[in-house]
């Protein structure tokens, strides 16, 4: 069967109205992030923040206008309110977010265009599982991408990739070629240290353990690095924040106030070493019962949610505590890979899909370019 391509799905787009001006979402320049991969569509639309649940059935009318072109397999649409949160950033209540500022001692990694940190404020908030997911999802939308797991207290990406025991091969001269698996390139600590060796690292071992990953492994072209960051705001943290060239960061949280203080001290820690904070993500943010799908807000849902808007943050989504993404985890093969229709996965492409759409808006204003510092 034909693949659908860009021109297409832009034509069926036009056809879509938003009802308060009449005009077509393509006149209006409110699509964003369009990705075509073996038929799977992914695309922003941009709209006021107010205006997030009077264009819902604008969403799903461009879903359905897309899902009818010959050959497309799945439509992830999601509302994007980033040009007013952006917009924040240099307004007068712009007090959470940074200026951008050129970050002078930090060496790009070859090839790679785009490098993310996945942090959380404290361990066991659903950090790792969250970024796995999040990078395979950015591999399913059709952006060539790498995880570099940094969680040096526990890293537990290769047990999740179903790599547990692996060892990276030597690439060209002293280069480690990462491990590729679902299409993803990935470089972990855990293919170094057992994920249960305790560890005390000491700020120059991260600093080279770090260095060493990113500048000795032929991590090849990619659009997007996930960094899996340990856990927390200590001096290890702030090195990474420091060291590795970030195009932003984005938070997991649980709702539960505790949780809630701890990802300020992750947003502070980033605004510290001037990274951009994408936006704040709310794992086990309700319980979905796996049998009966009935919703149980155990932990009060939505509090990230609130204290983005506080920190005027984009908020990306809420992912809910539920046994697929914990078996499916702990199993090798992640939700997003594992069932790729689920309700689950769609939770994962769509934020990010809104991270990429956020990403592209910056390139477009107001990112620098990279700086190239030689060592010596
Ligand atoms: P962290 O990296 O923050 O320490 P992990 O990603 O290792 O946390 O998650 C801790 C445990 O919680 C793992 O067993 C994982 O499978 C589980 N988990 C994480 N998020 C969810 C979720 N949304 N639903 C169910 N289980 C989850």
């Amino acid at each position: 069967m034909a693949l659908p391509t860009e021109a297409e799905i832009i034509e069926a787009l036009r056809t879509v109205q938003e009802p308060e001006s009449g005009k077509d979402l393509i006149t209006l320049n409110m699509v964003s992030g369009l990705v075509i991969k073996d038929g799977n569509v992914g695309f922003s639309l941009e709209v006021h923040p107010d205006k997030g649940a009077e264009m819902e059935p604008v969403r799903r009318a461009a879903t359905n206008a897309v899902s009818e072109i010959n050959g497309v397999a799945s439509v992830t649409a999601v509302l994007t309110a980033h040009r007013a949160a952006s917009q924040n950033k240099t307004g007068a209540s712009s007090k959470a977010q940074p200026q951008k500022t050129v970050q002078s001692t930090k060496q790009s990694v070859a090839g790679v265009k785009n490098i993310i940190a996945v942090a959380s404020g404290k361990g066991g908030v659903g950090k790792s599982t969250v970024a796995i997911n999040l990078a395979l999802a950015f591999n399913t939308i059709g952006l060539k991408t790498a995880l570099l797991d940094a969680d040096i207290y526990g890293p537990s990406q290769p047990r999740m990739m179903g790599l547990a025991g692996e060892k990276p091969s030597g690439g060209d001269g002293d280069k480690l070629k990462p491990i590729e698996k679902y299409g993803l390139k990935l470089m972990s600590m855990g293919f170094l240290v057992e994920e249960e060796t305790p560890m005390i690292w000491r700020g120059p071992m991260v600093m080279s353990a770090l260095q060493q990953f990113l500048r000795d492994v032929e991590w090849g072209d990619c659009d997007i690095m996930i960094v899996d960051m340990p856990p927390g705001t200590g001096d290890a943290q702030l090195t990474l924040a420091q060291q590795v060239p970030l195009a932003g960061a984005v938070i997991v949280s649980t709702p539960q106030d505790i949780a809630l203080i701890d990802a300020r001290k992750g947003l502070n820690m980033f605004h510290k070493v001037e990274i951009p904070v994408l936006g704040i993500i709310e794992n086990m943010s309700y319980f979905l019962c796996p049998n009966c799908n009935h919703q149980a807000d155990i932990f009060g849902h939505g509090g990230a949610r609130a204290e983005a808007e506080k920190l005027s943050v984009p908020f990306l989504g809420e992912i809910p505590l539920h046994m697929q993404i914990r078996e499916t985890s702990d199993g090798g093969a992640p939700v997003v890979v594992s069932d790729p229709a689920s309700v689950n996965s769609e939770i994962f492409l769509s934020i990010a899909s809104k991270v990429w759409a956020l990403l592209e808006d910056d390139a477009a204003n107001t990112r620098p370019p990279p700086s190239i510092v030689i060592e010596k």
